[in-house]
């Protein structure tokens, strides 16, 4: 094992590597991105213990990156004693916006002629370029080129990140999806949503994106095996699910996906009976604020909804009369409740509660997160 501290703009990124480089397959694990999902952050740090283990008995046969808390510049964001995550204080959301360098890898391949054409070479190329990013930019941007080339050229990137109240759920795009089966049986994860759908350049997806072009080229060259990056971005659970036992359980399903991978040799236990509700990012309920005042919910997490029920209500204290200063808050579809708003005070526009629809189909805006 070798543990690593990267300078980003005066900030230290902890990385644990195990496994010898270049073997696969690759995988990749980091933790807290929006800075205060630490659920996924003690999660990983519990993982790593459990990775030594494994490393001193000579079972890691791949290459395994782990990043317990992956934002070093959001983890210090404290605003007036209230810790302040997601965004950096320049306004950017910091799962948004990642480089993608499918084009300027695939132009300098050319360059090279066919015969250089390779998967090696894009990788080469790749690494040169997340190199010259760190160096330039916002610190944000900075972190997020020193991210993609840690997670470059993985066969499997899992991105842990946590809700603000939620139950466990998973996002990943249909070609992902049996990757992550195991993944979601070990961890009994009840809600699987899938999006095929571009979106703002979130971690996970840019580096689908980019090897998807990648591949298009080296595909009309020669025969070699291809980087397919299988991604996913793994809620666990909400801001403040932060407990030595669930860091426990949860480390101990991250290493079983790890054996099933075959990054580590070994026997894992799933649970086969789990099967997760698949839904659609599109076909998400999220029910919106109408106004900026008190939250009291009314559905708890992994509640089963049908539109027209009352998941919350909502007191606006600009408003005199004690009686209509409170408003209904309306579950527009069928499904069930997979997070809310954590705290109750709530401004207007945002999301009071998500709802996984029964259906996979809906009309929620495309090419926009949740998360
Ligand atoms: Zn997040």
């Amino acid at each position: 094992m070798v543990a690593e501290r990267i300078d980003v703009t005066g900030e230290a990124l902890v990385v644990h590597r195990f496994g010898i480089p270049g073997s696969r397959p690759k995988v990749y694990l980091q933790g807290a991105l929006h800075a205060d999902e630490v659920s996924a952050t003690v999660a990983l740090v519990e993982l790593v213990g459990l990775l030594q283990v494994a490393d001193a008995a000579g079972e890691i046969c791949g290459e395994v990156i782990v990043l317990p808390h992956c934002n070093p510049l959001g983890a210090k964001q404290f605003i007036l004693g209230r810790h302040a995550g997601r965004f950096s204080l320049d306004g950017r959301n910091f799962n948004r916006a990642f480089p993608q360098i499918g084009e300027r890898v695939v132009e300098q391949l050319k360059l090279l002629g066919p015969d250089r054409q390779t998967t090696a070479e894009a990788l080469r190329i790749g690494t040169q370029i997340f190199d010259s990013l760190t160096r330039v930019g916002a610190p944000v941007e900075r972190l997020q080129a020193a991210l993609m080339r840690l997670a470059w050229g993985s066969d499997v990137i899992v991105d842990i990140h946590a809700d603000m109240e939620a139950i466990l759920h998973l996002y990943t795009s249909e070609k992902s999806w049996p990757v992550f089966q195991p993944l979601t049986r070990g961890l009994d994860i009840p809600i699987v949503i899938l999006s095929d759908k571009p979106a703002d350049s979130p971690f996970d997806e840019v580096h689908d994106e980019t090897w998807t072009i990648i591949n298009l080229l080296l595909g009309e060259s020669v025969d070699h095996p291809k980087i397919q990056t299988a991604v996913c971005t793994l809620e666990l659970r909400g801001l403040s699910d932060v407990s030595a036992e669930l860091a426990s359980s949860d480390s101990q399903a991250l290493l079983d996906f790890l054996i099933h991978s075959g990054a580590i040799t070994g026997t894992s236990e799933t649970n086969d009976d789990a099967a997760p509700l698949l839904t659609t990012l599109d076909a998400v309920d999220v029910v919106r604020s109408p106004t900026t005042g008190v939250v009291i919910h009314l559905k708890p997490l992994g509640a089963k909804v049908s539109a027209g029920d009352n998941v919350a209500r909502l007191y606006d204290p600009s408003k005199p009369d004690p009686e209509a200063s409170w408003q209904d808050v309306i579950a527009h579809k069928d499904g069930i409740v997979f997070a809310r708003w954590h705290q109750r005070m709530i401004q207007a526009g945002m999301a009071v509660v998500k709802i996984a629809s029964l259906s996979r189909w809906g009309s929620y805006e495309p090419g926009r997160l949740l998360d």
